[in-house]
């Protein structure tokens, strides 16, 4: 670093800005100074464990690939007094992505993280102020080149599956595309690894090639080695909308609460560019951000996260619920809420499985947008989410064809959406009309067949990527046969389960419980339930107050001291 001109990051998107007096007068009391000269490293890329800096005076410089020995790296940021460090991973636990060294004397206040906790509580403003500074952070983290490194290219299915890991667990990262990239090659060379071993992460020191989720997911920090048996009151199963409501809730009222999502959190929602009907937020706000800040919360509250983890069984014993978990691990709970909400359904065509790892997505975010540029794209779908990722879409592509199976666009879809796209130059929409084929070579998709269901005429749509939102299916595999479910495969619960109910006289469910006592279903995953965020988080935190009257009628105590930021 020695050379560059190392001046103040401006306080880009009011991520970094200088604390107050006021403030660092509290902070003071709870923290240590400490002096700093150049090349003193604060906090390591990787490293779990720090405190919260507040720069005092000097700099501190923001470094990725930080190289000990010669004092190098690529310098993502600087930082100068008053302002303070790090991002979002300080709060949920997550290693830095980032090296924090100091590049000109001065000093620090260094504040261990269960006192920001405790002064956080007694002034929220300041917490308020950190938390909005640290989820602006992460939005710029995961723009620019910090964090783990993919390699690998855009036909491959273990490129797309890993990306989608990290971009759903909103992990840093960089994607060197194979194909477009002319480092990618020479880089691997360095690294004597062949164009078979792709996809490649890199983090660090370590090179994994081709990893599991789950690798990946330690690698990033997002999952604790696997504990055999942990014992709680309340395991919640999904951590979308509904989950997390539960989450929050429980935990903030007292009980020992596990969270585990198979893939990440924020469920479905996550997969929204843009949620425009969700109270509080007249101006939208994004599944990811929505799910960031109640992550956020829920662990503010003393909630545990496990993701990805994915729940393979329930069963009862001695009175319990034991749920496992596909690495063994078995989480012994009082109570359980269900909330695996439901997947995307596919497309009934053929040469599905030749294009389902390359080119036909079931989200529209920044990331498959990444796909999409300067490409004709097609979205299938009638309802709000084939608008929403229309709409989002446009912006992207040269051109969006809409796909639905009737002419009336205004009747699964929301009036707003309908007006933004006949709003829209570059969106068609194709009505009466049903994809029939796909076409292409080498995994890489050209055109659409799609077929006038009233004249019966067939017609290629050029069409590089495909966006299909044809409604989903519940995740409920992992609770047959101990749980009811409807003729569709969705939960049970209240009177409908009482008929399931085990043994003979036995109690009436109550409103959100399944035909297992102590067991409740909320969001999407329940029998008629309306599949909205906000009905989804409504009835997670519903579940919880239907909890505490459960535990109370079978006379069973909890226990947990709330704590965190
Ligand atoms: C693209 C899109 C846009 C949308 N836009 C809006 C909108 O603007 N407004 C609105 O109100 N609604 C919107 N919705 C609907 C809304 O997102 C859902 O109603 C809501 O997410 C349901 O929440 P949920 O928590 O019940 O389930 P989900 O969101 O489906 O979450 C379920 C979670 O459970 C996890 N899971 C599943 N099985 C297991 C298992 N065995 N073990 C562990 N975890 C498991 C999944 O990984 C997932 O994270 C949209 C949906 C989509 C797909």
């Amino acid at each position: 670093m020695k050379g560059e001109r190392l001046v103040e990051t401006s306080n880009v998107a009011g991520a970094y800005p200088s604390l107050s007096e006021r403030y660092i007068e509290l902070l003071s009391q709870r923290g240590e100074k400490r002096p700093i000269r150049p090349r003193d490293v604060l906090v390591r890329e990787g490293q779990r464990e720090r405190d919260f800096y507040v720069i005092l005076s000097g700099k501190v410089a923001v470094v990725e690939g930080y190289d000990d020995a010669a004092g190098k790296g690529r310098v993502v940021r600087v930082h100068g007094p008053r302002r303070f460090l790090d991002e979002l991973s300080l709060l949920t636990g997550q290693p830095s992505f980032v090296t924090f060294v100091a590049v000109e004397p001065g000093e620090v206040l260094a504040v261990p993280l269960p006192e920001l906790h405790d002064l956080v509580r007694q002034d929220p403003s300041l917490g308020d102020l950190i938390l909005h500074c640290y989820l602006a952070r992460r939005e710029l983290l995961i723009g620019s080149i910090a964090g783990i490194k993919i390699i690998g290219s855009r036909f491959s299915p273990d490129t797309r599956r890993l990306r989608e890991l990290a971009a759903r667990n909103r992990v840093p990262h960089t994607w060197i595309d194979l194909e477009e990239d002319p480092s990618a090659e020479e880089m691997l060379r360095q690294l004597s690894i062949s164009a078979q071993d792709t996809p490649v992460v890199i983090w660090r020191d370590k090179v994994l090639r081709n990893p599991s989720n789950a690798e990946l997911a330690r690698v990033a920090g997002l999952r604790p080695a696997a504990e055999g048996e942990v014992t709680c009151d309340l395991v919640v199963v999904g951590a979308g909308p509904a989950g997390l409501g539960a989450a929050v809730y429980g935990a903030s009222e007292g009980l020992a609460t596990v969270v585990v999502d198979a893939v990440a959190t924020g469920g479905q929602a996550a997969n929204s560019s843009r949620i425009e009907n969700y109270l509080g937020f007249p101006a939208g706000i994004s599944g990811a951000d929505l799910a960031d800040r109640a992550v956020v919360q829920a662990k503010k509250f003393g909630a545990t996260l496990n993701v990805p983890a994915e729940a393979v069984r329930l069963e009862q014993s001695d009175g319990d619920q034991v749920v496992h978990l596909d690495d063994g691990t078995l989480l012994r709970t009082r109570t359980v809420v269900i909330a695996t909400g439901a997947r995307y359904r596919k497309l009934d065509v053929p040469h599905l499985a030749e294009f389902e790892g390359t080119s036909i997505y079931y989200a529209a975010t920044l990331m498959e947008a990444a796909f999409c540029q300067q490409q004709p794209v097609s979205v299938v779908g009638g309802g709000n989410s084939a608008g929403q990722a229309t709409v989002f879409l446009s912006a992207h592509a040269t051109a969006v064809r809409l796909i639905i199976r009737h002419d009336d666009l205004t009747r699964d879809m929301s009036r707003y959406l309908v007006d933004q796209i006949e709003r829209l130059p570059n969106v068609e929409v194709i009505r009466n009309a049903e994809v029939v084929d796909l076409v292409g070579d080498h995994g890489r998709l050209r055109a659409l067949v799609v077929r006038d269901d009233k004249t019966g005429e067939r017609r290629e749509i050029a069409t590089t990527v495909l966006f299909v939102f044809i409604g989903a299916e519940p995740c409920t595999a992992w609770l047959v046969p101990n749980i009811a479910l409807d003729d569709h495969g969705y939960v049970l619960t209240g009177p409908e389960a009482a008929t399931q109910a085990n043994g003979a006289g036995a109690r009436q469910p109550n409103l959100l419980e399944t035909n297992q006592p102590g067991v409740l279903a909320v969001g999407d995953v329940r029998s008629g339930s309306i599949k909205r965020v906000a009905s989804a988080v409504g009835e997670g935190a519903m579940a919880v107050r239907l909890i505490h009257d459960y535990l109370a009628r079978s006379g069973r105590t909890t226990g947990q001291q709330p704590h965190l930021f």
